[in-house]
């Protein structure tokens, strides 16, 4: 048996120490980044923050939405094919929608009806899995990049540096990190199993950044500082559900409880997910992730701004005009407070 002695942190164990700046004014922080992914060769230039392939957060409205800002959404996987035909088909950026497919044979036959429906209108395709430590996963990866040689592959989840760089060989141009940081998750709960969020970014971030690759952040972040903290630690992109859920463009049943309208946000492993796609929870397992109700957001567009707003304001306090500085200007102090709460949690 072995303990790793070294202590790895969360979000909430660190801020971002502020550095002297020329930069005035946060509005001239530019949140755009250029990629040139390393297997597809494609380039990409938007704001690196993407909505999960959850259905209650990667919808088609979602899409639409985000889109408007050069952020991205990974659908989720649900859809009807002839809906994502038509929704690839009308897709002006490319960059701004993410098709997710997990690796049952089901899920690739549905991808393979799209593409040929659709030929050339995908061009940015999500591989996920809970587990991305197996080796059927790291062989489907390196079977679809063999398949698919122009199409950015992001591939996950995992979190640490080994398993990073296996898929980056294994044709991931994207490594999404994240097992057990969610809002909605329960596997460190039901399991045992996970790695705190902020030290698995940086591991990951420096394992892929090390063979050209890049990582996705997912899942952990709760608040706009905690976003600025993940590109921080080295993240090319973030992926947010939480962050994202309870909105007009979110899906999601909405109920009215209390005079309030609620709208339900929940794990893609949870009980209600499985009751909804797979006919209830299969006896060999057990749900990991839950069901809570988030009183109605509105219109995602004010959470977009206060996002923006966020990490712009962090670039301005370490003096990076760009996003990509962000990292190299970033020291994080370990902290063993966050937040004066005299009044309240928000
Ligand atoms: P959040 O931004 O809400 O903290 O995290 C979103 C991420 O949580 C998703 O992108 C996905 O990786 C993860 N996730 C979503 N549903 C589940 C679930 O049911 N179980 C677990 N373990 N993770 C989930």
């Amino acid at each position: 048996m072995h303990i790793d002695n070294e202590i790895k942190l969360d979000f909430k164990d660190v801020l971002i120490r502020p550095k002297r700046s020329t930069l005035s004014s946060r509005s001239k922080v530019d949140l755009v980044r250029p990629f040139k992914f390393l297997h597809s060769k494609i380039e990409y230039s938007g704001v690196p923050i993407i909505a999960a392939n959850m259905d209650t957060t990667g919808t088609f409205e979602m899409a639409h939405a985000l889109g408007k800002h050069d952020l991205s959404v990974a659908l989720h996987k649900y859809y009807a094919a002839e809906d994502y035909v038509e929704f690839f088909k009308k897709l002006k950026v490319k960059s701004n929608a993410f098709y997710s497919l997990g690796i049952g044979s089901s899920d690739l036959k549905k991808f393979e009806e799209v593409m040929e429906k659709a030929p050339g209108a995908i061009q940015y395709v999500c591989i996920d899995v809970a587990n991305g430590y197996t080796e059927t996963f790291v062989s489907f990866v390196s079977s679809f990049r063999k398949k698919f040689p122009d199409l950015v592959i992001m591939a996950g989840n995992v979190v640490t540096g080994d398993m990073t760089e296996e898929l980056i060989l294994a044709g991931a141009d994207i490594v999404k990190v994240g097992i057990g940081p969610g809002s909605v998750c329960t596997t460190r709960k039901m399991t045992g199993v996970g790695y705190p969020q902020l030290s698995a970014t940086i591991e990951c971030a420096d394992a892929a950044h090390g063979l050209g690759g890049l990582i996705c952040a997912d899942g952990g972040c709760t608040r706009p500082g905690d976003i600025a903290k993940a590109f921080g630690a080295g993240a090319d992109f973030v992926m947010l559900g939480g962050m994202f859920a309870g909105h007009e463009e979110s899906g999601g049943e909405v109920i009215q409880k209390d005079g309030k309208k609620l709208r339900a946000f929940y794990g893609m492993s949870s009980k209600s997910a499985m009751d909804k796609y797979a006919g209830g929870v299969a006896r060999y397992r057990a749900a990991e992730g839950k069901t809570v109700y988030l009183e109605d957001r509105g219109s995602v567009e004010g959470t977009v701004q206060d996002i923006l707003g966020g990490v712009r304001s962090a670039c301005t306090y370490v003096g990076a005009k760009r996003l990509k500085e962000l990292t190299k200007r970033t020291t994080f102090v370990r902290v063993t407070q966050q937040l004066n709460e005299i009044f309240g949690k928000s």
